[in-house]
């Protein structure tokens, strides 16, 4: 063999070590080689955006997880599911648990090694893994209308919320506007009834709280008064979404009264929930108050008071969006479903392409010679295995190649948008599909 020859060999071989597909997974540009082979044999030479993808639901298979729970830790956490402890994977598996608190669940977990998954998740998303007052951490967004404000979350003293006074006849204090107007409606619709509700305490202070709290704790003790009075900075008054009707004393027993009655059957409806129910001092921090109400919006308010809930619980049940999640899809403003048909494959949203043609009103199948033909009647897409696809007979390159995924062939949302004459608006939501308008 000529040196030339050799030197033609040693650089094919290099090129094909180095065209792992995590090399070229990495390479923004593609080779010119690459470009000039891939009529002969796209496979061989195509990074494969699965890669990462196919390992990490190998390894997920291999401990257990069905391919359902392997996709919703790949939509989580994407190639960093490989290598975590399984009893970690088991907490992330859960769609409520946090990927910030990682470390909080292995800690629960070492410390609790008998707990059941669901348990290390609920406890630590309540923050009750943490010292109430010594851990907790200051309120970023204190305006935020769904603000949870407890012994582990904190107000500064320069916390002042946007407020209005609440009325002569709606009893005393001023709240942020929309809980104002709202507790007036409720009280409003509570006369209606013969029930009269007035506020007793709405917002308050720092300061105000501070006197409050040192005047229960020299009274009462600090352990008893910590029962039922926050210290400064953690009282949900000093949002202005929270108040005390009729009373604010456990003597007077308004649990037995009328109006509690209709409070507990109405307050959802205005927007209002009780926000210290009876046995929930373990989780709230606070006993039993059937006078203080917190605002929160209709929809929360309804699904804690049937259900049972405090605001806490609430929090710590809700589905958090992973690292590696596919963005929601909309039709004309209508939520897509696709379920799993859309993924995060490198970082580049996959979906299958057959799935959303369909959702579209095209029709669909794959030949004998492994083409997928789709076609809305007007128009015709061809699309084999690899990097091209055919729009009524034109050729059409893909920025990627296809990916063969359970059964489905998926390729990038950004290639697939316009061959099905369809336009991608990213949004808050996630991304908005529309028809194409045709140009003027
Ligand atoms: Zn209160």
């Amino acid at each position: 063999m000529s040196t030339y020859s050799k030197r033609i060999l040693a650089g094919a071989l290099s090129l094909a070590l180095c065209l792992s597909p995590a090399a070229l997974a990495a390479k923004t540009e593609e080779p010119p080689l690459v470009a000039a082979v891939e009529g002969l044999s796209p496979l061989l030479y195509e990074p494969d955006p699965a890669a990462g993808y196919h390992a990490a639901l190998a390894e997920l298979a291999g401990l257990g997880y069905s391919e359902q729970q392997a996709e919703q830790l790949w939509a989580r956490l994407g190639e960093r599911a490989m290598g975590l402890a399984p009893r970690l994977l088991d907490c992330l598996a859960l769609e409520n648990s946090r990927l910030d608190r990682e470390a909080r669940y292995l800690a629960y977990v070492q410390a609790h090694p008998e707990a059941e998954t669901a348990e290390i998740v609920t406890q630590v998303n309540l923050d009750l893994d943490l010292t109430p007052y010594d851990d907790a951490r200051p309120i970023d967004d204190p305006a935020d209308p769904l603000v949870l404000v407890n012994k582990y979350h904190g107000l500064s003293e320069t916390y002042v919320p946007e407020l209005e006074k609440l009325g002569g006849r709606y009893g005393v204090g001023s709240m942020v506007p929309e809980a104002a107007a709202a507790f007036r409606a409720m009280a409003d619709a509570a006369k209606q009834d013969g029930i009269s509700l007035r506020s007793v305490s709405a917002y308050r202070s720092y300061q105000t709280q501070q006197g409050l709290y040192q005047h229960y704790v020299s009274i009462d003790g600090k352990a008893n008064a910590e029962r039922y009075s926050a210290r400064p900075g953690y009282s949900e008054h000093q949002t202005g979404l929270a108040l005390d009707i009729n009373t604010a004393s456990i003597s007077a027993h308004f649990e037995n009264t009328a109006e509690y009655a209709w409070l507990r059957a109405n307050c959802a409806r205005f927007g209002f929930l009780l926000r210290y129910p009876r046995e929930k001092e373990s989780i709230t921090g606070y006993r039993y108050e059937p006078w203080h109400y917190r605002y929160v919006g209709q929809d929360i308010a309804r699904t804690c008071m049937d259900r049972g809930l405090t605001y806490e619980e609430y929090l710590a049940a809700q589905t958090q969006p992973g690292e590696n999640q596919a963005p929601a899809l909309f039709w004309q403003g209508q939520a897509l479903d696709l379920g799993d048909r859309v993924t995060r494959l490198s970082g580049v949203t996959y979906v299958d392409a057959a799935a959303l043609a369909a959702a579209l009103g095209w029709t669909g199948e794959t030949g004998e010679d492994g083409v997928l033909r789709l076609s809305d009647g007007l128009h015709k897409i061809e699309l084999p295995v690899g990097r091209r696809a055919l729009l009524d007979g034109m050729l059409v390159r893909l920025s990627g190649p296809t990916v063969e995924r359970s059964g489905g062939r998926c390729l990038p949302l950004s290639d697939l948008c316009p061959l099905l004459g369809v336009q991608a608006t990213v949004t808050d939501q996630g991304v908005e599909l529309a028809p194409r308008q045709a140009a003027l």
